[in-house]
């Protein structure tokens, strides 16, 4: 396989970047003519391509720089598949932005609704992001921009379970715990009784907000010097927020762009933040 690494470009590589503010964002950094090798990478091949294809058509000066590959988060073969093509292609990447996400339509809360929504936004943004560091895929001074949202927020939740969320000696055993402690209240229906509350994607938000701080801490983060930060793009039109949503996708990517473009490695004051509205913010108590 023809390596590029020889370009010398930095890599971006998104998650779940077929559509919506995954493919904005790759999008966005296109229509800045920034120099990058773009990743687009999707769960299904063919909606990729498409997707691939449509960059191709908009940015042809561009197309020795756009990449696509196969990559379902949750999926080990997929993930071993686009580790493998990573490395021959690029030796590393120097930024990884998780966005890779689902949020389950209907009123039902339930342990379905549970199961639908964890095991991709939680268990398979963090598994894949692990293990893409503990491959040192990612080059010493790059970059982590992890897609939270403000239905993260921890308003919501009891004083115990808000303080769990912001303790400051939380690992990531812990927050997988919480998760634990999250699926055990939906089955013994004790949502409120226990200090949550009733939303899945929600509290998978309030998950991945918190991961950034935790993964912060990480050793090789910081030996690495990698950037780590994660943000809200604002309630944005795509599939999963639907047409009321206020915000176009070319506004929703204003954030998460203007942190790809953060300089290199760790910023001591920014590290491990949360944005909004491309300043560092609180999810420990915004109520909207
Ligand atoms: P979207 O249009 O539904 O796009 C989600 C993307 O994730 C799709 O490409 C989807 O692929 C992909 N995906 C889902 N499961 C995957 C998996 N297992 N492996 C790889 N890719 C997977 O949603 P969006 O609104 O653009 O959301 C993008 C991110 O922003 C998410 O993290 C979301 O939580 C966050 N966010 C969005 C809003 C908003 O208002 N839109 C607000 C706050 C935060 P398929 O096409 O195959 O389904």
């Amino acid at each position: 396989m023809e390596s590029v690494s020889s370009n010398s470009l930095k890599t971006v590589l998104v998650t779940g970047s077929n559509k919506g503010i995954g493919f904005g964002i790759l999008r966005g950094l296109l229509l800045k003519n920034i120099d990058y090798n773009f990743v687009l990478t999707s769960r299904d091949e063919k909606r990729g391509k498409t997707s691939y294809e449509k960059l191709i058509d908009e940015f042809p000066n561009k197309s020795d720089n756009i990449f696509y590959h196969q990559l379902d988060i949750t999926d080990n073969d997929s993930t071993t598949g686009c580790f493998q093509w990573i490395k021959s292609k690029f030796g590393q990447i120097d930024m990884l932005v998780d966005n890779a996400a689902v949020a389950y339509k209907g009123p039902e809360f339930n342990l379905d609704v549970y199961n639908f929504t964890f095991p991709i936004n939680v268990y398979g943004t963090i598994n894949f992001t692990e293990k893409i560091i503990d491959a040192d895929l990612i080059r010493k001074d790059g970059k982590i921009v992890i897609l939270g949202s403000m239905a993260g927020t921890l308003a919501r939740l009891s004083e115990e379970r808000r303080k769990e969320f912001m303790d400051d000696n939380l690992t990531l055993q812990g927050l997988f715990d919480l998760s634990s402690k999250f699926k055990q209240a939906i089955i013994d229906n004790k949502i409120k009784e226990n200090g949550w509350t009733e939303t899945a994607y929600g509290t998978t938000k309030m998950i991945i907000n918190t991961y950034a701080r935790v993964l912060s801490k990480r050793k090789e983060i910081k030996e690495r010097n990698i950037g780590v930060y994660v943000c809200n793009p604002g309630w944005v039109r795509t599939d999963m927020a639907g047409p009321r949503a206020p915000l176009s996708i070319e506004e929703g990517v204003l954030t998460p762009i203007y942190l790809i473009e953060l300089p290199d490695g760790i910023i001591q004051d920014l590290q491990g933040k949360y944005f909004d509205n491309c300043q560092v913010a609180s999810y420990y108590d915004i109520i909207f």
